[in-house]
């Protein structure tokens, strides 16, 4: 049987909150932030575009801003037990992110977990943070710097299973096994008529990973 191989994005979907959007206001230009986030709502500003102009304001330092979030993150309760379930079963766990590695890396330490991880990187400049892509930015189905062929060369052919919440999964979940979703990323498959099953927390997804298997 391929294996199965379970994809989940970090901010909002792990975290409880998106804490991406939080620094972007928080450390950077509130205005900015409201501009291109409407923007990318309406269709009307690409994703790489929104995090390149959420982040140039930004210049606080790195060790500030990583302080802060493990002060805020609170993360979905049930994420290490499910990390450690899909270890049990030989289920491969990925986290995939939009954000950065510098700032992920930290709350997943904290928690006590070890897992893949495929992000973005920043480069924490003073005259403002600059984004190191890891996405293409040219996606063959949405034009956009896209989750989907990073997770497609995960899953290697075998069976994926996703969970998300936002704009940045609507791709990859569309082209995905199984998906669960909340929020922006709920909506947007209820538009396109694609099955997911919403969640609250982790356990729920192991609940239904194992029932369901
Ligand atoms: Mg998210
Ligand atoms: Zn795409």
């Amino acid at each position: 049987m391929a294996q199965r191989t379970l994809v989940v994005d970090f901010d909002g979907t792990i975290t409880e909150q998106d804490m991406l959007d939080d620094i972007a206001q928080t450390f950077g230009d509130g205005e900015v932030y409201r501009e291109v986030d409407e923007g990318l709502d309406r269709g009307s500003v690409p994703l790489r575009e929104v995090i390149r102009r959420e982040f140039e304001p930004v210049r606080a330092e790195l060790g500030d801003v990583v302080e802060y979030v493990l002060r805020k993150t609170r993360v979905r309760p049930g994420f290490r037990e499910l990390v450690e379930r899909a270890q049990a079963e030989g289920w491969r766990f990925v986290v995939v992110s939009s954000g950065f590695h510098e700032l992920i890396e930290p709350v997943l330490a904290r928690e006590g977990v070890s897992v893949e991880l495929h992000a973005n990187r920043v480069d924490p400049r003073p005259d403002g943070w600059r984004v190191l892509w890891s996405y293409g930015d040219d996606c063959e189905t949405c034009g956009e710097s896209c989750k989907r062929a990073t997770v497609d060369a995960l899953a290697n052919g075998g069976e994926v299973v996703y969970v998300g919440d936002g704009y940045s999964d609507r791709c990859a979940a569309e082209d995905a096994d199984r998906v669960f979703a909340r929020r922006g990323l709920a909506r947007w498959l209820d538009g396109r008529g694609v099955p997911y099953e919403p969640f609250e927390d982790f356990h729920d997804v192991a609940r239904a990973l194992v029932n369901g298997a």
